[in-house]
């Protein structure tokens, strides 16, 4: 895909170079931008990708930057001081630090533990964070894989696997113990886990229609027992992974065990293949947001809960001290050290992706109280059309305000209850929704090729 900005200043050189992507002359393409930081063409080694993204400034010698510009996949690059060129190092979305990878608990929370905590503790998260960075290069060295499991079957399919306390990824899904149709294994946490997916099927099936997480009847495969009492759960782009537990931060059992806890990392999925929202910026906010607000949502429609009914937290009794792993009715307030924000005032691009997702829930549990009755039957519809049918991966908070607001208006009436209840709650989290523009990203900015 090459991407041509609206005001381009520099057309014909953009088209120069395009053409000279396209026919993979990186050599005279490099020549062609010496001693210009503007436009850089980048090739994403992992899903054969080109792009040309303008408006690179040039950034503070030999530093690496990320540039982020709507709609536009960030790009990593470094300035080198000595060939006064700024040459694009990598690409954020896949191997940044987070690298698509979809943790429930943020690595903030491990690096208070170990500044905070008591030695148990502190030797605890720094295991966790060592096992977390392996994942992420394992993960690295995996990309291009193909997703496992697509099925085209309209019915659950689900399979379980025992990591048996292994860490290597290559090793995933691990040991086969249950598959569809099969018998209880007597292992709590991979009788949980079939069961917990079974439920976020049914969920998904039976309230929005969707067959799977990519709607084709994908096979739904989690392993549990990662690692030694691993203090984490994760989406890894194919599959849902649970660690133990270890009794001293995290509750042994409860990882597996919490259905929001598996709606939240299966919602990855959904999002993977829908909005594909990039786990950085504001769209990695939004991506966490939106696994928090069908995980709460999952619970709720499985308890037959009331808006009024439900606590409103995130991984409640997962944790040894504090009430829970986040709180969309409070966002900062669920454990000693909560760094959540709800309010979009406090957002900078550097933030956690956990820690801004705050916004998100705060204005999904503020427009589901405004509305009352049962969150799934008029919001959640609302956050799922915008989450599967309106946002792109590199939308923000401000998207989100606009196409719910919009889709709110479209399913319940312009200027309606509902449509009122969404632009209030996000006028509380310091947006003011409005109208999208919907033909934004449409016409010929972009040219697929
Ligand atoms: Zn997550």
């Amino acid at each position: 895909m090459v991407w041509i900005p609206k005001n381009c200043y520099c057309f014909y050189r953009l088209i120069i170079i395009s053409a000279l992507c396209v026919l993979n002359s990186r050599k005279k393409e490099q020549q062609l931008r010496k001693h210009v930081c503007l436009p850089t063409c980048v090739w994403f080694a992992s899903a054969e990708v080109l792009q040309i993204q303008s408006r690179m400034s040039c950034p503070a010698p030999n530093t690496p930057t990320r540039t982020l510009i709507r709609n536009v996949r960030p790009i990593c690059s470094m300035y080198n001081e000595n060939t006064s060129e700024n040459t694009v190092t990598r690409n954020c979305v896949t191997d940044s630090p987070n690298a698509g990878i979809c943790f429930i608990v943020p690595a903030h929370y491990f690096e208070h533990k170990i500044k905070e905590g008591s030695a148990e503790q502190r030797d605890r998260a720094i295991y966790t964070l060592k096992i977390s960075q392996l994942i992420r290069g394992q993960r690295m060295a995996l990309s291009g894989v193909q997703t496992l499991g697509l099925s085209a079957h309209a019915k659950v399919r689900r399979e379980v696997y025992d990591m048996q306390n292994s860490q290597t990824q290559t090793e995933l899904p691990g040991k086969s113990v249950r598959q569809e149709g099969s018998k209880d294994t007597g292992d709590q946490d991979a009788d949980n886990v079939f069961n917990n997916s079974g439920t976020v099927y049914k969920f998904y099936n039976e309230v929005f229609k969707r067959n799977s997480l990519n709607n084709r009847g994908m096979t739904l495969v989690s392993s549990v027992h990662f690692a030694r009492d691993y203090d984490n759960a994760y989406w890894n782009g194919r599959q849902m992974v649970y660690g133990d537990g270890d009794d001293i931060d995290f509750k042994k059992h409860k990882l597996a065990g919490l259905l929001d806890v598996t709606g939240h990392e299966m919602t990855h999925g959904v999002t993977n293949f829908t909005s594909n929202l990039d786990y950085v910026g504001e769209s990695g906010g939004l991506n966490e947001s939106m696994s928090d607000c069908f995980g709460v949502m999952i619970a709720q429609w499985a308890a037959n809960q009331t808006v009024d009914a439900a606590s409103w937290l995130i991984g409640e009794g997962l944790m040894m001290e504090g009430e829970a792993l986040r709180s969309m009715k409070d966002p900062g307030k669920a454990y000693p050290g909560d760094d959540q924000i709800k309010n979009y005032k406090d957002y900078r691009d550097d933030m956690d992706v956990h820690t801004s997702s705050g916004i998100g829930n705060y204005a999904f549990y503020l427009a589901c109280k405004n509305v009352g009755g049962h969150s799934w039957e008029k919001i959640g519809k609302v956050w799922y059309i915008t989450n599967t049918a309106r946002l792109k991966h590199g939308s923000g908070f401000q998207d989100a305000a606009n196409h719910t607001f919009d889709v709110a208006g479209s399913l319940f009436g312009e200027g309606g209850t509902e449509q009122k209840a969404v632009s209030d709650a996000w006028k509380k989290t310091g947006l003011e929704a409005k109208k999208p523009d919907l033909l934004a990203n449409v016409g010929p900015r972009v040219v697929r090729r």
